[in-house]
């Protein structure tokens, strides 16, 4: 990859600068509100896009630029730049989008990306279950075939943004008497349906961002399957492979603006020049560099192999681990606002706990880079 910019993606990039300047967001709601911080995304996403600016990267058709994977990157650090929120839909546009771009009808496609761009029908995602986390493919939710509809029974966990879905991104089984992976199949659960239940779970942040669901008889029409049935286990990998790896892009950046917050706090109270402070805040100034260029190649391998690589993972966990430490670093810096609820910095030390849990764990994601980006023997079961 070549980080030069062309002509024509700085024109991208002073165009994308100009309108952020002109048009910013509403006022952030206070903190402490989850319904009105994601209404107010959501009211973001849909100026973002009417004006072209939701997800350049998607085909025209479906209401993108059609723009490059550079100009996609440039998007990112430029939203980033400008400290504007991410899209309330943001699980839709990044995870579910480009899923259906790989596996989804033309009819899919056609119905369903244009309103997951304008936030008009949100998005979540129903992989996780009490018993299937990181081993998903031991999932127990069942989908039976019934006349032109599918229907489903099971429990669901940790489902972040349920309660304002209109669709969930569902992986169920359906063949019972096949290998564990090869039984499962991909479906778009309407989530308007009494059959589905969605009970909130409150996070140590104290907002209620993930739920439970109880789906008791749910029905999804046959034309719902994603990628054919039987097939759901390699969707689902392009949906996580999706999560890593374009996830990890935009959170990069978010990384590197609290690091300069931390730095601007430690300056102003004079800590630059205590060694061990010093110490600290370079090194997590070398992690963020090492992952914005590792977020940067991980675009080569799109360009490739049409979607992201395994690669993603080392992104995704050193971002974790990073985050981490960062938000650890404030509680010395910033001082007792840190722990001092609804505060900015309270929430980001609190949200980071669950970073190295979220979209793989810590330990999953080091096995697949082991695995599939060394080429390490694979990890034998524990007898
Ligand atoms: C903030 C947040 C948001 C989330 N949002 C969603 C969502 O929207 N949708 C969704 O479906 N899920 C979501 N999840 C769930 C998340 O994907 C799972 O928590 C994660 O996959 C781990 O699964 P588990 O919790 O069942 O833990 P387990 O899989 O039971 O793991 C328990 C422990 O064992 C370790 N472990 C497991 N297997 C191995 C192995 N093979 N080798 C080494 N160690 C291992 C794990 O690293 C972990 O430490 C979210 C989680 C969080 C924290």
């Amino acid at each position: 990859m070549d980080l030069t910019f062309s002509e024509r993606e700085l024109a991208f990039r002073d165009e994308l600068r100009g309108w952020l300047a002109d048009n910013p967001p509403d006022e952030r709601p206070a903190n402490g509100d989850e319904g009105a911080d994601h209404a107010w995304r959501r009211a973001w996403q849909r100026r973002l896009y009417d004006a072209g600016w939701a997800a350049p990267a998607w085909p025209t058709e479906y209401g993108g630029r059609g723009a490059s994977l550079t100009e996609s990157a440039i998007y990112f650090e430029e939203i980033g730049r400008a400290r504007v929120p991410l899209p309330a839909n943001v699980l839709g546009v990044l995870l579910g989008g480009p899923t259906l771009m790989v596996w989804g009808s033309d009819e899919q496609k056609e119905r369903y990306l244009p309103p997951i761009l304008s936030a008009e029908e949100i998005w979540c995602q129903g992989f996780s279950e009490p018993e299937a986390g990181s081993d998903l493919a031991s999932l127990k939710t069942r989908a039976v075939k019934d006349g032109e509809d599918w229907v489903v029974t099971g429990q669901k966990v940790w489902t972040s943004g349920a309660q304002y879905s209109k669709w969930c991104m569902l992986v169920a089984r359906t063949d019972f008497e096949a290998e564990k992976h090869k039984g499962l199949t991909y479906f778009l659960m309407d989530m308007e349906q009494d059959a589905v239940q969605v009970r909130p779970l409150r996070q140590i942040t104290g907002d209620p961002e993930f739920n439970e669901l109880f789906i008791e008889e749910a029905r999804i029409p046959h034309a719902n399957v994603v990628g054919g049935v039987g097939n759901g286990w390699k969707v689902a990998l392009t949906t996580l492979m999706n999560e890593r790896a374009g996830l990890g892009f935009a959170l990069q950046i978010r990384l590197r603006h609290l690091l300069d917050d931390l730095v601007e706090t430690a300056t102003a109270r004079g800590l630059l020049s205590d060694p061990l402070y010093a110490d600290a805040l370079a090194d997590l100034h070398l992690r963020c560099e090492s992952i914005r260029l590792l977020s940067w190649k991980g675009l080569t391998d799109v360009e490739r192999y049409g979607q992201p690589g395994p690669e993603g993972s080392l992104t995704k966990w050193l971002w974790s681990e990073t985050n981490q430490k960062l938000t650890q670093l404030a509680v010395d810096i910033v001082g007792p606002e840190t722990l001092t609820a609804n505060t900015d910095w309270s929430y980001e030390m609190l949200r980071a706990r669950g970073n190295s849990i979220e979209g793989g764990t810590t330990e999953v994601l080091k096995n697949i880079v082991a695995e599939r980006v060394l080429g390490l023997p694979r990890l034998k079961a524990a007898a």
